[in-house]
């Protein structure tokens, strides 16, 4: 059999690539030029090893401006994204929303494969990059169209109210979707006393809890969430005397039920900014804890949170790379866009204040 030695991997031949058009050393202007975003970070990166991601940062910064491209980056995203090339920021239903509203041709989305997808379908005509399309989710990946299509079958004429976080394929069987923030209210607005809430068990539980509809739903978890449990809380509290535990609602009722406050993304990160404890922990995942930590200042931020290996696959040197090289361009199949986008602006009808 032949055998090839010394071959470099794909990662090895891309940063090969990088280090041969870009200039990638961390000089006295690049140190000058960052220095602003370093401040920002400096509690939660170690500085040495901002020399590595400033010459990153400043490339993808000037490339972004050359090619008329938005960079969106999730909560989830690590702070050297989120603070130093993301032009807007939040959850993923706001960073698709707001991304209609820039004039940019190309959209960079520091997210999972979902968000890219909810990208695409509310910015039909620009081109939708993700750094790495292998980034998944597991509630996401736990259920398909035909499944949805099962269960409509089992439950005839019963609504169905999905996650955003979920395929286009799934949104495209879907009459609603919704977010952990609107969850309820949605449930409120559609039609009947049984609505199908899927795929995410626990923020379905969750949702339950607080309406007199009955749920029905299926068996899927966010990986990220369903390990914590109401020992873990228990355990943080014995930790970490006087702090403030507050939790997603991805998580099992059991913890919703232990901890201070329960909210979405942007939910949680304004308690924070409107309490202003003196000791929290975010029980959800890392990065949405230390990027919040560097905009409130006076909060310690205590760890109790997992990180998101699917998050995590988007970092500094993909970034460039898809931007240097148009990749990876997200496509949905033409029969899908309508109806996939028909659930996610029927939930931003529904989710509109009443005047
Ligand atoms: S944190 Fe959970 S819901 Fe979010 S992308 Fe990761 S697995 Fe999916």
């Amino acid at each position: 059999m032949i055998q090839q030695i010394n071959a470099l991997t794909p990662i090895e031949e891309a940063r090969a690539v990088l280090a041969a058009d870009f200039d990638l050393k961390f000089s006295k202007a690049i140190e000058t030029e960052t220095r602003p975003v370093f401040e920002r970070v400096k509690d939660r990166i170690p500085e040495i090893e901002w020399p590595f991601y400033a010459p990153l940062i400043f490339q993808i910064n000037k490339l972004k401006r050359e090619k008329n491209a938005v960079i969106l980056a999730h909560n989830y995203q690590t702070p050297q994204i989120f603070y130093g090339v993301a032009d807007i920021v939040g959850d993923s239903l706001q960073l698709a929303i707001e991304a209609t509203k820039v004039e940019a041709e190309t959209i960079v989305q520091c997210g999972v494969h979902f968000m890219a997808e909810t990208s695409k379908l509310l910015n039909p005509s620009k081109r939708v990059l993700i750094p790495d399309s292998r980034a998944g989710c597991s509630l996401a990946s736990s259920i398909t169209a035909e499944d949805v299509l099962a269960m409509r079958a089992q439950y005839p004429g019963v609504p169905v109210v999905t996650y955003v976080n979920s395929s286009a394929a799934v949104k495209a069987v879907t009459d609603v979707c919704c977010t952990s923030s609107n969850a309820l209210q949605i449930v409120e607005a559609v039609e009947g006393d049984t609505v199908m809430m899927i795929p995410d068990q626990y923020l379905a539980q969750n949702t339950a809890k607080k309406t007199k509809k009955k749920i029905v739903t299926w068996a899927g978890a966010c990986e990220v969430h369903e390990t914590f449990t109401a020992d873990d809380i228990a355990e943080l509290r014995a930790a970490y005397p006087g702090a403030r535990i507050i939790a997603h609602p991805e998580c099992p009722p059991e913890v919703i039920d232990a901890v201070d406050f329960a909210g979405s993304t942007s939910g949680m990160i304004d308690w924070v900014k409107t309490e202003r404890p003196a000791k929290v922990v975010m029980v959800t995942e890392c990065s949405m804890s230390d990027n919040v930590a560097a905009e409130t200042e006076g909060v310690a931020f205590l760890r109790g949170c997992n990180i998101c290996p699917h998050m995590k696959r988007i970092n500094l040197e993909n970034i460039l790379w898809s931007l240097h090289t148009d990749t990876e361009e997200v496509t949905i199949a033409e029969e899908l866009m309508e109806p996939a986008r028909a659930a996610v602006e029927r939930m931003i009808e529904f989710s509109r204040p009443k005047t």
